[in-house]
């Protein structure tokens, strides 16, 4: 068993469509790597900056998101002598490839699930004001003088002007 910690560059488009890993920025693993009988176990966290807007206000959002991860990476079949067998297409399961193991896409879906499908900048967050846009939170008391069109009707005939 080996314990690897590495900082490695977050590759492109990592996370969803709300919140997301900006390209370049470090991603910290914490692994653990164990032989086992078919293959590598790799067990372990990894840190990463997450840049998202509130779904509510559309504030900037950034936070440190940690997601653990575990997979099993099987060594390739080999026939007798040792020679790898080619495997049937279309088998996804991950592998040990020439020793080396590739984490990027168990990253990628462990980040897609620990990620909020609408982040908010507090709970509460109150959104944004459906008729000006303005954030409701910055400007308590917001409204906007309107009339309920079922009342329209009468405030027409209160004005001498509508006749
Ligand atoms: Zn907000
Ligand atoms: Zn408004």
């Amino acid at each position: 068993m080996v314990t690897v910690r590495r900082t490695v560059p977050a590759p492109g488009f990592m996370g969803i469509a709300v919140a997301r890993v900006p390209e370049g920025s470090p991603i910290e693993l914490d692994a653990r790597l164990e032989s086992v009988l078919e293959g590598v176990l790799v067990t372990g966290v990894a840190s990463m900056g997450v840049e998202a807007e509130c779904a509510r206000c559309l504030d900037p959002l950034q936070w440190v998101q940690d997601v653990d991860f575990s997979e099993l990476f099987v060594y390739p079949a080999t026939d007798a002598r040792g020679a790898v067998v080619e495997e049937p297409a279309g088998d996804d399961e991950p592998m040990v490839v020439d020793d080396c193991i590739d984490l990027e896409p168990l990253l990628r879906d462990a980040i897609v699930l620990s990620l909020p499908m609408a982040p908010v900048c507090r709970e509460d967050c109150a959104g944004l004001c459906p008729q000006c846009g303005a954030r409701l939170d910055d400007d308590p008391g917001h409204g906007h003088q309107t009339t309920d069109p079922r009342w329209s009707a009468l405030a027409g005939l209160l004005d001498p002007d509508q006749q």
